[in-house]
């Protein structure tokens, strides 16, 4: 069983208006777990649009999405935002971190729905933190960090629920050259890890990569190069 299955999936936004745009094609797609594919093609292409799909953040105008044996593209809307919090880690452009709140207050949003103990839920923070050298920084506002430091809490975020899924859409667009290579590097890491990844990108710093499984190329919504 695959870990991710899309099925002919066609995305239409603004249906029979006159800005109506045809964002996937009957898009099939296969990625297995353990797998890391990297989705590329330039802006507009599709690859926000198919990573939202899998995260159940939009529904499909046909066809289907199944992560993990589950036909999450027929979730009901809490049932999708509970699939979220388990099976998904996203990282952002932009981080989307909320700068008044601390690293670790940042990092723990994704848990306080789950009533968990306070232990339990400082446990889990400490966890990701010192897997992502940010720990020391734990009760700084994220609006005094370092372009580093926001990354590396956006990657503990996305991670603290321990989700076997992670998306990253455009990781390294707001990145200088040598976060976007730490980037990389925190990738290969969470490879090992086991996780399934999919990288939504168009910065050349992620192909050929050693410890990429498939480059996938999208183009105008369709797939070019699907094995
Ligand atoms: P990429 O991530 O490759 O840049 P997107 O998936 O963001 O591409 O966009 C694909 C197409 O769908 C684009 O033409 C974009 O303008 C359109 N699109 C994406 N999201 C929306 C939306 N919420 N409403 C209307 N059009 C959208």
């Amino acid at each position: 069983m695959s870990m991710i299955g899309i099925k002919k999936v066609t995305k239409v936004f603004n249906p029979g208006r006159p800005n109506e745009t045809t964002a996937l094609k009957e898009v099939s797609l296969r990625i297995e777990e353990g797998e890391l594919v990297v989705l590329k093609g330039p802006s507009g292409s599709g690859k926000s649009t198919l990573l939202g799909l899998i995260a159940a953040l939009q529904k499909p105008s046909y066809g289907e999405v199944v992560v993990a044996g589950e036909p999450v593209s027929r979730f009901s809307e809490d049932f999708a935002a509970l699939y979220r919090r388990h099976t998904i880690g996203f990282i952002f452009q932009k981080f989307n971190l909320i700068p008044t709140l601390s690293v670790e207050e940042n990092i723990l949003t994704p848990l306080l729905p789950e009533g968990m103990e306070e232990n339990k839920l400082h446990e889990r923070a400490a966890r990701v933190m010192a897997e992502f050298s940010i720990a020391h920084k734990a009760k700084e506002r994220v609006k005094n960090l370092s372009g580093g430091e926001q990354q590396r809490t956006a990657i503990a975020r996305a991670l603290v629920n321990d989700p076997p899924i992670l998306l990253a859409d455009e990781p390294t667009a707001n990145l200088d050259a040598a976060l976007s290579k730490n980037f990389v590097e925190y990738l290969r890491r969470i490879k090992a890890e086991g996780k399934t990844i999919v990288v939504a990108t168009h910065d050349p710093i992620f192909f050929g990569l050693d410890f990429v499984d498939r480059e996938i190329e999208i183009r105008n919504g369709t797939i070019r190069n699907e094995q």
